[in-house]
């Protein structure tokens, strides 16, 4: 069975060329659409709820340069252009998995460092995007190109 249209869910670290560019293979042989997102995470998630400072000025800070990462991206990829570029706002497994349902994607594209250890107990994106997954997820092996 072919795939129609793939979610690409990139982190905006160097490594989502990687994540494009297979991506980019993948949509030229299937002739298949491709949406991509980039999630932001409330700043609350990763120091905690009960920070006593106002974060608000820093999360926008965050979301602009996410957005301007994604138009930079949109004029170097032949694959993107600005109306499949999505900035979300949230924790990135609900927002994946919302945007494939709305999108009707039948496949999300993510990529993978294989790691183990610490990263292992904390657990990573992919391995939590697997979770009441909508359709079928490819993770892109990086790990060759880890220097840890
Ligand atoms: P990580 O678990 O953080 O190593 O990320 C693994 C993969 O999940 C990345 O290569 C991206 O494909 C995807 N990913 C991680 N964080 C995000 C995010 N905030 N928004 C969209 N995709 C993400």
């Amino acid at each position: 069975m072919a795939y129609s249209h793939i979610l690409i869910a990139i982190d905006l670290t160097e490594d989502c060329h990687r994540v494009l560019e297979r991506a980019h293979k993948l949509c030229q042989a299937l002739s298949c659409q491709a949406t991509l997102v980039h999630v932001v995470e409330p700043l609350t998630m990763a120091f905690g709820g009960d920070v006593p400072m106002d974060l608000s000025l820093l999360q926008d800070q965050q979301t602009e340069q996410a957005q301007s990462k994604l138009n930079i991206l949109a004029e170097q990829h032949a694959l993107l252009k600005e109306n499949n570029c999505h900035l979300r706002y949230g924790q990135p497994r609900q927002e994946i998995h919302l945007l494939a349902k709305e999108s009707n994607c039948d496949l999300i594209l993510v990529g993978s460092h294989g790691r183990h250890g610490l990263a292992l107990l904390l657990g990573s994106t992919t391995k939590d995007l697997l979770s009441g997954a909508p359709c079928d997820i490819l993770a892109v092996d990086l790990s060759e190109h880890d220097d840890d």
